[in-house]
């Protein structure tokens, strides 16, 4: 995840304030967060200061580099020439929780405290290793067989690049209640779950899930999205609408 991240950043692909004004969708080309420079991938994840904070953050291995270059692309090979796969690895995931703390901000007004987010980042990174040694890529054609003989449907992945988001929703008529479930994958995003009291039909219940997936890829940045799920007709015409124009 964190690598499709950096190739997004690295293209100047995430929907920050400068890539939305090109696009016609906002005006303001400043950042969210200082509200001083304009906010292009570098400055979001770099140069802003509420992003040094996170890099100069007194665990953090990066707060002594001084790359001056006029772009994320030009950061990351910077960082290659002088990082470890470990530290290189630690950044990428580090740079995707700056951004992510950006979009809190900017959706939810709430701002993490610099060191917070570097120990999640070092966290989840750590994390992720420990599911690989335990082998669950091993897992999976066990799972695949699983799938196949309980006549599941398979998920198929997107192609190169390209983030898929599914979604769900249940009903139980006798509490009232709506249950919501999204995920985003190319190997795996985010999710989310969401309750509802409410009484609505079927229909209604995914198209509440379908237009929570769109409200969710917007919150992520994911901006080269494929929807699966029913009502997706709705996604992809509220996509052109609100994401792309
Ligand atoms: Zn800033």
């Amino acid at each position: 995840m964190a690598k499709l991240f950096i190739w997004r950043a690295c293209n100047e692909l995430l929907p920050t304030r400068l890539n939305l004004t090109r696009r016609k969708v906002i005006e303001m080309k400043t950042c969210p967060c200082c509200d001083g420079e304009e906010e292009d991938a570098l400055h979001a994840l770099w140069l802003c200061p509420a992003a040094k904070d996170v890099w100069g953050s007194s665990l953090s291995c990066f707060q002594k580099f001084s790359f001056t270059g006029p772009n994320f692309r030009g950061l990351f090979s910077y960082c290659m020439e002088r990082c470890t796969k470990e530290e290189l690895e630690l950044m990428a995931v580090t740079a995707r929780r700056i951004w992510l703390r950006r979009n809190a901000w900017v959706f939810e007004q709430r701002f993490d405290h610099p060191n917070a987010v570097f120990i999640e980042a070092t966290k989840s990174l750590r994390e992720f290793k420990s599911c690989n040694v335990h082998g669950q890529e091993k897992m999976l054609p066990a799972r695949r067989n699983e799938a196949l003989n309980s006549k599941q449907p398979i998920w198929i992945p997107p192609p190169d690049g390209v983030i898929k988001v599914n979604w769900d929703a249940s009903l139980n008529v006798a509490k009232n209640w709506v249950g919501l479930g999204i995920i985003a994958r190319d190997r795996c995003m985010g999710a989310r779950s969401i309750t509802h009291q409410a009484t609505m039909d079927p229909k209604m219940a995914k198209t509440m899930a379908a237009l929570e997936a769109l409200q969710f890829s917007k919150e992520a940045g994911f901006w080269d999205v494929v929807f699966e799920g029913d009502a997706a007709q709705v996604v992809k015409e509220s996509v052109k609408s609100t994401l792309f124009f």
